[in-house]
């Protein structure tokens, strides 16, 4: 059995939990339709009226929100309250376009930190530790959701923010931090710039990383949790629902707790809007129960991901979440074939490269063309045309039997792909010039 955060809420049982989603449901619906003329519109349209939500199963009558009516709504066509009562905005990072704003008020900010602090007593943190927080701070979301949750840990605190990695070394060994939290390209840069400097990963004192906010591989958690001596668990979140801490891993390491007494998640079909059966892969949906200020119904994240509810070893109940495979607009595809860069990730790791890498996709002829640019290690480099060809050939066979199409590989010098500080950027995608 872990450390848990707030106890009687992250190990309740499924009964207790439905009966807080119910109630607060039923306040919530009320709370956007007499606030926010935008949703109140689209629930007028389909005839939905907040007396007809009485439990969070009604959930399904209500319309879907997605990113584009965030965008129709912006700035303030989705705020729940008055902007006097708001004491903070964040905007998500623009990776799949322009950003959207997202507002909070102190209680929302209150619940977000409370979500985080679960996730970092999840990973072993406690007033103990010195908690090294190298996301971004600002607009995003990961620097201020991670530095409120390690305050209310009572962790020693290094709001360190993202870049400058030779500062991040020193003070992490320097000030001996115990827990990092960082993107998971970030953390490894971190590791490799370590080691370049010498030390072992006994070296340092860290014990465990809180990674997230973009895709990443099982096979690239087992390379920074060697490469930094540590247990690296996941933790998701989007700038819409609040941000980092939606979801967390626990020690088990076998999905991401979903802080379910604040936000109630589906999975639909992202074709039809059809709600999907446990254990079914598909877009997953949150509805927050208790936000204030930005209150989302039937939020579309275009995350694609399953939900499984079964006995954890963490004794945590709520529902968790597989790592999300990527958004569905993070899929490529290349002739006719769906390619996540996950696959391509998993591949390259387990073929023994640097999680280093750049997928470029393009067209010649009317013809998709992929290739992919990955470093070799220093000891995997060859001045040898033959035995470097032959290399790039096995690793085209092998992503050809995990993607079913074969893309061009290049293998390149150890510190020719750009290190990222924050969500890496794995795909170029030049089509869109083309078209
Ligand atoms: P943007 O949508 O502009 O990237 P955010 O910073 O709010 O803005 O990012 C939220 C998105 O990041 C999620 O919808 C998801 O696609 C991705 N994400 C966050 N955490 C994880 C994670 N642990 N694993 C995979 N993807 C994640
Ligand atoms: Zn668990």
């Amino acid at each position: 059995m872990g450390n848990y955060y707030q106890p009687e809420i992250e190990t309740a049982s499924y009964d207790e939990i439905r009966k807080i989603q119910n109630e607060k449901i039923v306040k919530q619906i009320r709370h956007v339709y007499d606030n926010v003329a935008y949703y109140r519109k689209l629930m007028d349209e389909k005839n939905v009226k907040p007396e007809d939500i009485r439990s969070v199963d009604d959930i399904q009558k209500l319309p879907f929100l997605s990113k584009a009516d965030l965008r129709e709504a912006y700035p303030y066509g989705l705020l729940g309250t008055d902007l006097k009562n708001c004491v903070r905005i964040q905007s998500t990072s623009g990776t799949t376009g322009k950003r959207v704003v997202a507002f909070y008020t102190q209680g929302d900010v209150d619940i977000w930190e409370e979500c985080c602090a679960r996730a970092i007593v999840a990973a072993g943190g406690s007033e103990e530790d010195v908690c090294q927080v190298s996301y971004g701070y600002g607009l995003f979301t990961g620097g201020p959701g991670l530095n409120g949750g390690s305050h209310k840990v009572g962790c020693l605190t290094l709001p360190m923010s993202s870049g400058n990695t030779d500062r991040q070394i020193q003070f992490l060994m320097d000030l001996g931090a115990t827990i990092l939290c960082c993107t998971p390209s970030y953390a490894a840069f971190i590791g490799e710039s370590l080691a370049e400097k010498g030390y072992k990963p006994e070296d340092n004192k860290l014990k465990a990383g809180i990674f997230g906010a973009e895709p990443w591989t099982e096979e690239m958690r087992r390379s920074i949790e060697k490469s930094l001596g540590i247990k690296a668990y996941d933790i998701y979140g989007l700038t819409e629902i609040s941000g980092p801490g939606v979801s967390f891993e626990c020690e088990a390491q076998t999905g991401m707790h979903i802080n379910e007494d604040h936000f109630y998640a589906e999975i639909i079909n992202p074709e039809t809007g059809e709600v999907l059966p446990e254990g079914e892969e598909g877009e997953l949906v949150f509805t927050s129960l208790d936000k204030e200020a930005f209150p989302l119904m039937r939020y579309r994240t275009r995350d694609l991901c399953v939900l499984k509810r079964e006995k954890c070893a963490c004794g945590r109940t709520h529902v968790k979440m597989c790592k999300p495979k990527g958004r569905s607009d993070d899929m490529l595809i290349i002739r006719g074939v769906n390619v996540f860069p996950s696959q391509i990730e998993t591949v390259l790791l387990n073929e023994g490269y640097t999680p280093n890498y750049q997928i470029v996709v393009d067209r010649e002829n009317n013809t998709d063309t992929l290739d992919i640019y990955v470093e070799m290690q220093p000891d995997q480099f060859s001045d040898v045309i033959s035995e470097l060809q032959e290399r790039e050939r096995a690793l085209a066979a092998a992503m050809r039997t995990m993607l079913g199409i074969g893309p061009k590989m290049h293998l390149v010098a150890p510190k020719s792909v750009t290190r990222s500080e924050g969500k890496a950027v794995r795909v170029i995608d030049n089509r869109k010039l083309h078209d």
